[in-house]
């Protein structure tokens, strides 16, 4: 969705009178996203949310889920190796016109990315862009046919083979293969040991003797997220669910209320990781929520 889209929303919300504060992280005054977390904080400013419950009636959580996936096999601490969420919203703020220092790019890069959903793609797409030298995208499980199965019935499910503009412009992509071990010079990735894999009986094997050395010099780990930030959640006193997400219910009444007085949840932080249209449908949802507690009712739609 083109930008022009989501400024415009904003202007309008600004003219109704949301303050809107960026550079601004909430969580516990030290490590707020806790010691070693790769997840980008450009913040300038750290309010706790003591400060937040303080001074405001009611408060939201929409922070998404942005803890990614990490892939801890020897190795992973080489230079060069990065998360999709360092690199992708870099190009992002460079297309919004701004200057980002030190820019994470592919250009005459060997790229690899791990990982063959559609965070994947963004990584493949943007290499492309950027001037990569290669682009290789890994996916662990077997190549889906190219025609989906129609017959095929519940409880299974018809899978088929996604090709997205991105692969599109330029991309090998390898099946059935997992990483055993990054490889490195002077401290920089230089290459990947691999090995192809079966499944069997839902159970993942290695081929034996398929051990092979691919070229990389910069990686890109796109294999989903696991759930949100813990320690936000956990500086706010929220409950979590089996998957570490926010718990709140979805409820007509009482919907996204967490079990903290004041503080609602809704969106990926709530849901886990997932898809506009449902981080839409939470917000409003939401919104109704904290209406009726502050009102004692509402008149927004649900
Ligand atoms: C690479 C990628 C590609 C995707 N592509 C698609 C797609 O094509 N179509 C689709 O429908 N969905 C896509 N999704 C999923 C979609 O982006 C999310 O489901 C949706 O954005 C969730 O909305 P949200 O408002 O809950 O959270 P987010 O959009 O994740 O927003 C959370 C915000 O909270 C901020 N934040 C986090 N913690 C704090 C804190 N402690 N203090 C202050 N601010 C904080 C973050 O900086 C962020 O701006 C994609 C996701 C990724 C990662």
């Amino acid at each position: 969705m083109e930008k022009t889209h989501i400024d415009r929303r904003v202007e309008q919300m600004k003219a109704e009178g949301v303050v809107f504060r960026t550079g601004v992280m909430i969580g516990a005054a030290k490590d707020p996203l806790g010691k070693g977390s790769k997840v980008t904080n450009l913040a300038k400013e750290t309010i706790t949310p003591e400060q937040l419950q303080k001074d405001f009636d009611a408060v939201l959580l929409t922070g998404g889920a942005e803890q990614s996936r990490d892939l801890p096999v020897p190795g992973r601490d080489l230079d060069g190796i990065h998360f999709a969420m360092e690199f992708l919203p870099q190009q992002n703020r460079v297309n919004a016109g701004d200057k980002v220092k030190g820019q994470l790019r592919a250009d005459g890069k060997h790229v690899i990315v791990i990982g063959g959903g559609d965070t994947g793609s963004d990584c493949v797409g943007t290499s492309n862009r950027h001037g990569a030298v290669s682009v290789t995208q890994f996916e662990l499980m077997p190549q889906p046919p190219e025609e989906e199965n129609r017959p095929m019935t519940w409880p299974y499910w018809p899978v088929k083979l996604r090709t997205s503009s991105s692969h599109e412009e330029g991309c090998e992509r390898e099946f059935a293969i997992s990483t055993k071990e990054f490889i490195g010079e002077k401290g920089k990735v230089t290459g990947l040991k691999t090995v192809r894999v079966e499944w069997k009986d839902g159970k993942m094997q290695e081929v034996a003797g398929s051990e092979q050395v691919l070229k990389a010099d910069l990686v890109l780990l796109a294999m989903g997220f696991i759930s949100p930030v813990a320690t936000v959640l956990d500086a706010f006193g929220v409950e979590k669910d089996a998957r570490g997400n926010a718990k709140a219910s979805v409820d007509f009444i009482g919907g996204y209320v967490t079990n903290v007085p004041k503080v609602f949840a809704a969106g990926d932080i709530r849901r886990g990781q997932s898809l506009v249209v449902w981080a839409i449908r939470e917000g409003r949802q939401a919104a109704r929520s904290v209406d009726e507690f502050l009102m004692g009712f509402s008149d927004l739609p649900r």
